[in-house]
């Protein structure tokens, strides 16, 4: 019985490792596979730029936009795919830097406002509108909400409002962000977190990597993101970190 105790331990201990190993070898591929793409498409992408600069023909120029925005949509892909194997082999470091975090949410609500205003959609700013000077991760804070704030304005309908609320509780800064979207459907609100989810009566372009992306990268941040609620009226999503 001794005997058959040691083969079993054995037996458990070198199929941990070997699992172990493969794991390791599977994200060491995705991770080296995905920056190979990067160069190609770098390569594409610079004379695609040129190319419509220098372009007049309005057909021709139609045709090479398609492949423009086809680009972007490939890089902004690779880009989350990157993140994602960042965070999984621990590579990711928060990297604070001082500054106005008040002003930095503006400039972000702003890139988003030209986008949202070809919708006509209005992004208003409400809570905390003084200076707020802190230490802060820019990088991830502005990942969290270019997607929580990109999702708000794919799926919010012409002529409607976004509201970012900002407020602060002791240490604790709490983000929402308020649509007057569609909702999401009841039975998806738990599902919109996991990797690669998206909801199947959507018609709008994604790759369900956004959210449980940007959850992440907010508890790395030692805060968190979750949806506040979602209903017919529209849904709001609140992110909250803690600041030094
Ligand atoms: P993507 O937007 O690329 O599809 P996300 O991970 O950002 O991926 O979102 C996952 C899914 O959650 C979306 O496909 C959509 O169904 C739903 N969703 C996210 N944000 C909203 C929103 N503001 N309004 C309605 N549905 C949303």
């Amino acid at each position: 019985a001794f005997i058959l105790l040691i083969v079993l331990l054995f037996y458990f201990y070198q199929s941990k490792k070997n699992k172990e190993a493969l794991e390791a070898a599977k994200s060491k591929f995705f991770s080296n596979i995905t920056h190979e793409f990067r160069t190609p498409i770098a390569l594409i992408q610079g004379p695609l730029e040129e190319l419509c600069k220098k372009n007049q023909d309005p057909e021709i120029l139609k045709k090479l936009e398609t492949a423009q925005s086809g680009t972007n949509e490939l890089i902004h892909l690779i880009n989350q795919l990157l993140e994602i194997s960042k965070i999984e082999n621990q590579k990711i470091e928060i990297n604070e830097s001082y500054g106005d975090l008040i002003e930095f949410l503006k400039q972000i609500q702003n890139k988003h406002q030209d986008i949202a205003a070809q919708k006509d959609i209005k992004i208003e700013y409400e809570g905390l509108d003084q200076s707020l000077y802190c230490y802060f991760d820019a990088d991830k804070i502005q990942k969290i909400l270019d997607n929580l704030l990109s999702n708000a304005v794919k799926f919010s309908s012409n002529r409607s409002k976004i509201t970012v609320l900002l407020e602060r509780t002791d240490d604790i800064i709490n983000l929402s962000i308020t649509d007057e979207g569609p909702g999401i459907p009841e039975e998806a609100q738990s599902k919109i977190f996991d990797r690669f989810y998206r909801s199947e009566n959507t018609s709008q372009k994604g790759t369900g990597l956004g959210l449980p992306l940007a959850k992440e990268l907010s508890q790395i941040l030692g805060g968190n993101l979750k949806l506040e609620k979602s209903n017919a009226s529209g849904s709001k999503f609140s992110f909250t970190f803690p600041l030094e």
